[in-house]
């Protein structure tokens, strides 16, 4: 399929979680989206976001559809992705107590990091890596990082917990920016497609 290189076409995996809310934002910085529902799917995009939902659900739907094979190989050779929250368990190597999914990313991750009482907040901070000024970071029953090896590099500790890590095309953030008005960190990941 030809495409034009200044219009890249964003997949959003959608088997499950917070479809909507990242192509809303997508739409709203002018990026042409694409839902991600099948293997062929992934021959039209140039990037994909793994959204929030519930990750055992998504790893097991991911190898249901298919799908988990090809994005895996993809991933590898550089397709830009961004994980936010259950996306970014599916991208990390090590999980605290379970089998990693697509584990291509350098991070160990522990689930629900947060407690299941105040399993969701709402805090405000500078993340230098995508902007000067203070982002919402929004909390749902969120992982955390609890470590980054190899390549992987930390980009914001909040309370002792990483929130958010890059390594080359991969971004994650342990929450979500999709649920916001603020389409900062969307524009950071554009950002990665060349
Ligand atoms: N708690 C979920 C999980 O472990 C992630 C929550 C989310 O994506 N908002 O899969």
């Amino acid at each position: 399929m030809e495409r034009k290189e200044s219009e890249p076409t964003v997949g959003i995996l959608a088997l499950q979680g917070s479809v909507i809310e990242h192509e809303s934002m997508l739409a709203k910085i002018g990026a042409k989206t694409l839902r991600v529902l099948k293997p062929e799917h992934l021959e039209e995009i140039d990037g994909i976001i793994l959204p929030g939902g519930e990750s055992t659900t998504l790893g097991k739907l991911l190898n249901l559809f298919s799908i988990a094979k090809p994005l895996k190989a993809k991933i590898e050779r550089g397709m830009p992705v961004f994980g936010t929250c259950a996306g970014l368990i599916l991208l990390a190597k090590e999980i605290e107590g379970e089998q990693p999914h697509l584990g291509t990313m350098d991070i160990k991750v522990r689930r629900n990091a947060y407690g299941r009482q105040i399993d969701s907040f709402i805090a405000h901070e500078v993340i230098e890596e995508f902007s000067t000024s203070p982002l919402e970071l929004v909390f749902v029953r969120a992982p955390a990082i609890e470590k980054t090896f190899g390549k992987a590099r930390v980009l914001k500790e909040l309370d002792g917990r990483i929130i958010a890590a890059r390594q080359e095309n991969m971004l994650v953030t342990s929450f979500h920016p999709e649920l916001t008005d603020d389409e900062t960190v969307h524009r950071y990941f554009l950002s990665m497609f060349k």
